[in-house]
């Protein structure tokens, strides 16, 4: 039967990581009906894969951080093509996110004399990132969940329903916005999906949409990220009219493991490198040293005996070139094992058996110490590991507003992985967490706010799910070609080339590519019926990596230069005319075409410029820019 189930809120969160969590119980907390939608099992989201920590300038261990030296790490770590209002808000705020996760009772790890601990981290300049263990992401959606389950708690006592305030759908994915017309300017009025166990059709009417879907790893081969990041927010937000910003950049960590082949990808966390852990190419050289860029010169050990100080005194000392931004180490990486001077499985040697204590490895990096016993028979205790690059988050994601998390579209909001600008060119690791607690609150606020704002409810148009519907049955209609064969050969063509390292005659290639797997998954099937059909779900997937993956080579085609994330064989150099352009993707309502438009992002407010040095700021800005800057200094 083909019956839609309704249902009505004030607020519809897709998605239930950290930022999704985050904007529900802000939303239910300003007395919104909210629902909290998401396609894997509610506490499955890829926060809960987060290992290093999450970062707040609490300068619990070194009490000269504070949010303006963050601010400057994070504009640093996106080579200064970050939303600058967005890194202030995320420097500012982080800590009070993270105390109030303490307060909803998170158990961080803690200092010596009883404060939240935190950790080096690549590109931060103190130790920075508030965690527990390398399991930190863990404990993050714990307390989130039991927050929510909290105020299920207080609704039950005030209204006798536990979910008249707040209700899970878990493992029920959204195939499409729903709006009151086609125009980019008409507002949201729901969403429409599917359960993933039935194959049942679901509606929600409401009048605000916040997206917190993640990222978009799966379009590539080798990659950190699980079976549910497959683009679905960045496509949604495309769909109804919403605009993707920085799509050309994807961070590729520099280590995931490469052996064996059933594993490959997976993250080995940076901690291990933050704790000590340094990286050798097959002559047992720490090959890093090699490759400190000019930016960046001042800040980096240039020997090993100053790099090792720097672990136990770091006001003396200049931080290991181990732990430079993420793009950085991933490039040499790259280098070292195109050069010949890799490991026997393709990687390199990621070493910390020889630098700490065994006890002390399993003490502070037992996951690290499971996973590669358990998947590699691998003692990280005795022996290195071997790691290489792997696709791990997408800076890349909806346009939105720094203080509202407000998409250009009405009524539609975007919060964590799926939102663009935070990170400019490139993320620092354990920015992520913080951005999701920061932003993910902001939106929720954001959607409250709005809806109060309404005169009336939108209503759906009824067209708008008829075709959603249509849609949605399509493969299930078809005995065409297997959608599994056509997401290898996305996988395939986005890793060899849109991977690490880019060129114009490889992209183009790409683009044809995605051109001709588009076609072909116009007549992928599924058929097998609605009740939990996987070929079914991945058939629906496949729309939006090919439409994600399309923004990803379009924008990395256009932008002819190297930043962050975004590295052009032809294009080696970073140019100042560059760094003020944002890209812009845009889609039309079937998907059919991208477009990709330049537009000139604001300068940093006065207040926040002023916190940089002029030679610093002279290696990324314009000399336009630099004369206004010597105008407002003198
Ligand atoms: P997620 O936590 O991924 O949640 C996405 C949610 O959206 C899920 O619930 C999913 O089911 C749902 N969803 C997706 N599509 C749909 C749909 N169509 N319909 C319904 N629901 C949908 N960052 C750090 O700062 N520090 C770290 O130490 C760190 N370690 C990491 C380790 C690993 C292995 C990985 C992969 C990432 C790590 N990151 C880290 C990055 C960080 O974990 C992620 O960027 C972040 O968790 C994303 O959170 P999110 O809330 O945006 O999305």
């Amino acid at each position: 039967h083909m019956e839609i189930e309704r249902h009505e809120y004030d607020v519809v969160v897709i998605g239930a990581g950290g930022a999704g969590l985050r904007a529900a119980i802000e939303a239910r907390q300003q007395g919104k009906r909210t629902a909290i939608v998401c396609k894997s099992l509610f506490g499955k989201a890829h926060t809960v894969m987060a290992e290093g920590g999450a970062a707040a300038a609490m300068g619990n261990v070194n009490s000269d951080d504070n949010w303006m030296v963050h601010f400057r790490d994070t504009m640093r770590g996106g080579k200064f093509l970050n939303n600058w209002r967005m890194a202030e808000l995320h420097a500012k705020e982080a800590p009070d996110r993270v105390w109030e996760l303490e307060a909803w009772g998170a158990l961080f790890d803690r200092t010596k004399d009883g404060k939240i601990s935190q950790r080096n981290f690549g590109g931060h300049q103190y130790p920075r990132l508030a965690h527990v263990g390398d399991r930190t992401g863990l404990e993050m959606i714990r307390t989130l969940q039991q927050r929510v389950v909290a105020l299920q708690q207080e609704d039950e006592k005030l209204h006798g329903d536990p979910e008249a305030y707040i209700r899970v759908f878990q493992e029920c994915t959204v195939t499409r916005l729903l709006k009151t017309g086609d125009g980019p300017g008409d507002p949201i009025s729901g969403a429409f999906g599917y359960w993933r166990e039935n194959g049942r059709f679901i509606l929600f009417d409401a009048p605000a949409v916040v997206l917190a879907t993640g990222g978009i790893g799966k379009s590539y081969v080798v990659t950190s990220n699980s079976w549910e990041y497959t683009g679905d927010g960045h496509a949604l937000a495309l769909l109804a009219g919403a605009k993707l910003i920085n799509m050309e950049f994807i961070q590729f960590h520099p280590t995931g493991m490469v052996w064996p082949p059933s594993v490959r990808g997976i993250l080995v966390t940076e901690s291990v490198r933050g704790d000590g852990g340094v990286l050798r190419n097959s002559e047992g050289r720490r090959f890093m040293f090699d490759y400190i860029p000019d930016v960046f010169k001042d800040q980096y050990a240039t020997t090993e005996e100053e790099g090792d100080r720097w672990y136990n005194d770091q006001a003396n000392n200049r931080r290991p070139p181990e732990l430079l931004p993420r793009d950085e180490v991933a490039r040499a990486i790259n280098s070292e094992v195109k050069a010949g001077r890799g490991s026997p499985q393709g990687g390199v040697y990621l070493d910390v058996s020889t630098r700490l204590p065994a006890a002390e490895i399993t003490r502070r990096l037992p996951s690290m110490h499971h996973q590669f016993k358990e998947l590699a028979d691998v003692d990280i205790t005795k022996e290195p590991m071997q790691v290489g690059p792997t696709c791990h988050y997408i800076m890349g994601g909806v346009e939105v507003d720094a203080d509202s998390a407000a998409a250009s579209v009405p009524g539609l909001f975007a919060a964590g992985e799926v939102s663009g600008g935070m990170h400019g060119s490139n993320r620092l690791g354990g920015n992520s967490l913080s951005d999701l607690l920061v932003f993910g609150r902001r939106a929720g606020a954001g959607a409250s706010a709005y809806v109060d704002g309404l005169k009336a409810r939108p209503v759906v148009s009824e067209e708008s799910v008829a075709t959603a519907r249509a849609e949605a049955m399509a493969p299930l209609e078809r005995d065409g070609e297997n959608p599994y064969e056509v997401h290898h050969e996305l996988q395939r063509t986005m890793n060899e080339l849109v991977g690490i390292i880019r060129k114009a005659e490889e992209i183009t290639q790409a683009l044809e590519a995605v051109e001709k797997l588009k076609e072909r998954a116009k007549g992928v099937g599924a058929i097998g019926g609605r009740i939990y059909n996987p070929g079914w779900h991945l058939a629906l997937d496949l729309r939006n990596m090919l439409l994600v993956s399309e923004c990803v080579a379009r924008a990395a085609l256009k932008r002819e230069e190297s930043r962050g994330g975004h590295t052009r064989d032809d294009f080696p150099g970073m140019s100042p005319e560059w760094r003020r352009k944002l890209l812009v993707c845009g889609a039309s309502a079937d998907g059919s075409s991208v477009t990709v438009e330049e537009k000139v992002q604001p300068g940093m407010r006065d207040d926040l410029i002023k916190l940089f040095d002029r030679a610093e700021l002279k290696k990324y800005i314009t000399d336009e820019e630099l004369a206004a800057f010597d105008a407002l200094v003198k």
